[in-house]
């Protein structure tokens, strides 16, 4: 490595993806800068459901402990209700004995990370906001980033993009891909004195929308609500309005509301869905939101953030020992993530599918409440401890849909 670098990797962010990316390769004895805009703690727009692999995932890190000191939800199912008033449950527990999903807000569970890559020597610097990309000879070698109102250039062989879904890193590299569709924003809130909710979380798709309920730490449960984004930009009224009318137009979530209080603000992102042309090359790769989002229906989004810095960590350990960021070094970490999330993004395809079609969602919560063992295997598979492709299999498919 020459010695002209400010780091080996600068890594832009500092969410689950960004944070679990730069533990990884401190604890590998690099020399890491992380970057984040903002200060932590700091509360995220996110519906705060860590899913079960994505729990197992925190043990991997050695952040269980911490994580349960902080007394996360735990739900050992989640129950989905369709439009028409049918639900079924999807039960982790029952699926693999001791499986289940956490609900930790973000205020604590990314302060959590951060401190995580702190400890094992990464250097976080907060309120650095990345500007631009620094490229040389069509080679990324650096970035432009306002750290304390000062402008400042910093530079390393490896830059890792885990700045979300308006990645800076990814824009400013020329990967961002447009998506048409899904097109929907979500709002989220935290409220006091939802009722109803015991070990479990709730899904509740309707024609005008979908909310979601997950309880989490010190009584507090995360409400949201996720409608198509030209709906809410053109919608008369304010936003809270728009959020409170939507849960209140479900009658299950409104009764579960009914003698609940909004604690804090509203939280609002849209459109949800980004994706990148390409996940590393030359002298990148990223991680997390800003390699791909879909949607939060299916409670993927930490899970793979986290997943995807250990498939990315192993791969630029690799690179710079060899001395190496070259494309074809990089190369295994997009193979790695096709191998790790392909099946479950033509799954999580399938389900957007569902929810937008509230006649098969019907057709689809009545079967898998009458299958138990369906709904076993999806479980399974939404909490990502069991392949996707059982829910892609032609048995599977044909037995949710046969009548
Ligand atoms: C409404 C909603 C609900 C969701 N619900 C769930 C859920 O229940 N469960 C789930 O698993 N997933 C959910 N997700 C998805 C989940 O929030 C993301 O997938 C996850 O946060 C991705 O982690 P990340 O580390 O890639 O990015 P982020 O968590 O977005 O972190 C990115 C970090 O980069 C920083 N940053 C951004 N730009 C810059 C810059 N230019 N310079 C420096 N720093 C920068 C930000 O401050 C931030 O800290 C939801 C998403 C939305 C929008």
């Amino acid at each position: 490595m020459t010695t002209s670098f400010d780091a080996e990797v600068i890594v832009v962010g500092g969410g689950p993806g960004g944070s679990a990316t730069a533990a990884l390769l401190a604890d590998a004895g690099h020399d890491v800068v992380l970057l984040d805009k903002a200060g932590f703690p700091r509360h995220k727009a996110c519906s705060e459901y860590c899913n079960p692999e994505g729990a197992r995932i925190l043990r991997d890190l050695g952040v269980e402990e911490s994580v349960l000191a902080e007394g996360p939800h735990r739900m050992e199912a989640m129950r989905t209700f369709a439009p028409g008033g049918r639900w079924f449950r999807t039960d982790f527990e029952a699926a693999e004995s001791g499986r289940a999903a956490l609900g930790l807000s973000r205020h604590k569970l990314d302060h959590l990370l951060l401190q995580r890559a702190a400890a094992a020597g990464a250097r976080v610097c907060q309120r650095a906001h990345v500007r631009s990309v620094v490229v040389e000879n069509g080679r990324p070698v650096g970035v432009t980033a306002t750290i304390g109102g000062m402008a400042e250039t910093l530079r390393a062989p490896l830059i890792v993009g885990a700045d979300g879904r308006h990645s800076a890193v990814r824009r400013e590299l020329g990967l961002d891909v447009p998506i048409r569709w899904p097109r929907s924003t979500g709002l989220v809130a935290h409220y006091r004195g939802v009722v109803g909710l015991e070990r479990w979380g709730e899904m509740h798709v309707a024609r005008h929308g979908y909310a979601g309920l997950a309880p989490l730490e010190d009584g507090l449960t995360n409400v949201a609500f996720v409608a198509d984004a030209t709906g809410v930009e053109g919608r008369e009224g304010s936003l809270a309005d728009f959020f409170e009318t939507g849960l209140a137009a479900i009658p299950e979530v409104a009764s579960k509301l009914a003698k609940a209080e909004r604690v804090g603000g509203i939280r609002g992102v849209g459109p949800m869905a980004f994706r990148a042309r390409r996940t590393a090359g030359y002298g990148y790769l990223l991680v997390g939101d800003a390699a791909s989002f879909l949607d939060p229906f299916t409670g993927d989004g930490i899970y793979e953030a986290l997943r995807g810095a250990q498939l990315a960590a192993p791969v630029i350990n690799a690179a710079l020992k060899a001395g190496d960021p070259s494309d074809r070094a990089l190369a295994p970490y997009r193979a790695a993530r096709r191998r790790v999330f392909t099946n479950k993004r033509a799954v999580c395809w399938i389900v957007q599918g569902f929810v937008h079609t509230p006649v098969l969602m019907d057709y689809v919560a009545d079967r898998l409440d009458r299958r138990p063992d369906l709904a076993r295997t999806l479980a399974g598979v939404m909490g990502n401890f069991r392949p996707a492709r059982q829910a892609l299999s032609p048995l599977f498919l044909a037995r949710l849909l046969r009548p």
